[in-house]
């Protein structure tokens, strides 16, 4: 099957505009990805004709919504290659790993523990278990880089040890785009006696993801950068450790039983799930995931390394332009700095031309600061992108130079 951009582009209404007076050049996809037309109508035609709160039957609507919400969990567990019961519906990312550093981190960690992360991570992959850390007397311990903005293997194997209770790694980097292998981490990880998290946030848009075949423990993902809305996320978890895991957060919906003495838990996945959940976002993600499941997903990986390939080439040739990262195993972004320019004026000069980047730490501030820079500026593409918008933005970078 061949891929024809063109046609993909015209399933994102949200491209076809100008913006500053030139035609819009989105590469922010690494922020969050834009919706195609089946996403957007998903989630009108719930709230036109289906909109009842979930799980509470009595009426024909609620029996509807409930049939869509659940769904779209079983579409999900299939994207993930999990069981349904194995799916639960978070905010994003930011939630589930949150989730997963307070129930099972909290009960499970003692003085004298460690949890071991990367240089590489995202706040929010680093933060919760800092927290998690200081609660319980853990000690929280960093995998550095090398020069190129790989994680450093042979440190990950020396730092990791019979200590290591929790082991959570981003299996995309947001910032540089470095691809970890993780497969063969996580069975170190395993072998080790560790629990394994994975921070899919940016990985699922660019490949499938296989829960079983990598053999985590849990995997947290967003929606709204996998083509869904915002404010809707999945955690995958193992069932053993989920089952034995206290709630993260309480209330209704998640209970089986309430007294004013005690309460019991709802069985998976609904534990991890109190109160009225975000519906016409499940819905709407599922309705992504259906949406890409039937694109080919072979020839959009081959589209997106190619468009990375040729702005690496250009970036390369450019002169006072600088990689950062440039790790062998990539996907999506290109980070750079101009020489004598500050990320924040590149990223003004660069939308004034139509040209959407971001710039800054990204959510890394301890990777710049391994670095040593404040930032960069991040082109990050998606599957909508093509080759002439990849030049217009080294031609936009032209004129960012004779600017500055
Ligand atoms: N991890 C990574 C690698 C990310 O890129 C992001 C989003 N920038 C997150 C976690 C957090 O995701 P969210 O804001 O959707 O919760």
């Amino acid at each position: 099957m061949s891929f024809d951009v063109q046609a993909l582009r015209g399933e994102f209404p949200i491209l076809h505009q100008t913006v500053n007076g030139k035609p819009l050049v989105y590469l922010d996809n690494a922020a969050t990805t834009q919706k195609p037309r089946a996403v957007i109508d998903a989630v009108s035609a719930y709230y036109e004709g289906v909109n009842s709160n979930v799980h509470r039957g009595a009426h024909y609507l609620s029996d509807k919504a409930t049939a869509e919400f659940e769904a779209a969990r079983a579409t999900v567990a299939a994207f993930l290659n999990a069981a349904r019961e194995e799916i639960i519906w978070t905010k994003g990312t930011t939630e589930g790993i949150n989730l997963v550093a307070q129930s099972h981190g909290r009960e499970r960690l003692r003085p004298g523990d460690e949890v071991l992360i990367t240089a590489l991570e995202h706040h929010a992959n680093i933060v919760p278990w800092q927290q998690a850390c200081e609660r319980t007397g853990a000690t929280l311990k960093v995998v550095p880089l090398n020069e190129d903005g790989s994680v450093d293997e042979q440190a990950y194997h020396d730092l990791l040890n019979e200590r290591t209770r929790i082991v959570a790694l981003s299996h995309v980097s947001n910032s540089l785009g470095t691809v970890n292998p993780l497969a063969r981490w996580l069975k170190a990880a395993r072998d080790a006696g560790a629990v394994t998290l994975v921070d899919g946030a940016q990985a699922v848009a660019h490949f499938p993801v296989d829960v079983q075949q990598l053999g985590c423990d849990f995997y947290a993902c967003s929606g709204h950068k996998l083509f869904g809305p915002t404010g809707i996320g999945a955690l995958y978890g193992r069932r053993e450790l989920l089952d034995a895991m206290p709630p993260y957060q309480t209330g209704g919906e998640m209970i089986e039983t309430v007294s004013f003495e005690k309460s019991t838990w709802n069985e998976l996945p609904y534990k991890f799930e109190p109160g009225t959940p975000n519906i016409a976002g499940v819905i709407g993600l599922g309705a992504a995931v259906r949406w890409l499941d039937r694109q080919d997903r072979t020839a959009l990986a081959m589209h997106e390394d190619a468009l990375l390939a040729s702005a690496t080439e250009q970036a390369e040739a450019f002169d006072g332009l600088k990689i950062i990262g440039n790790a062998a195993t990539k996907v999506g972004v290109l980070s750079f700095l101009l020489d004598g320019a500050h990320p924040a004026d590149v990223g003004t000069l660069l939308d004034q031309q139509g040209v959407a980047v971001r710039t800054g730490h990204h959510c890394c501030m301890p990777l710049m600061d391994g670095l040593g820079i404040p930032g960069t500026v991040r082109a990050s593409f998606s599957i909508y992108n093509t080759a002439e918008e990849v030049d217009q933005l080294f031609q936009a970078l032209e004129k960012v130079r004779t600017f500055l």
